[in-house]
């Protein structure tokens, strides 16, 4: 495997989880993309270079407090998004 940045993943399952509790103006694909990019942006990357890697990340990111960072990252950028979306 190719080295890849778990943060991808796990933004993407938090929000799944929670897409219904955020405020969201918009919820088509590319407002969805574009939270996720802004998000992504604002959290360090968390590259792992293979599988043991991704269960050691995964793991530590069951822990309450960093789910609860990503959390507030993405509800941050959907106000961004919300406030401003990137089509009419
Ligand atoms: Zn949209």
């Amino acid at each position: 495997m190719k080295v890849t940045n778990l943060m991808e993943q796990i933004v993407e399952d938090v929000m799944e989880e929670h897409w219904k509790n955020l405020k969201i103006e918009c919820t088509c694909q590319l407002c969805k993309n574009d939270i996720l990019a802004v998000t992504l942006n604002a959290l360090s990357p968390r590259y792992v270079a293979h599988d043991k890697g991704r269960v050691i990340v995964k793991a530590r990111m069951m822990d309450e407090q960093m789910q609860a960072d990503v959390l507030r990252e993405i509800a941050r950028a959907a106000n961004i998004v919300s406030a401003k979306p990137s089509h009419e």
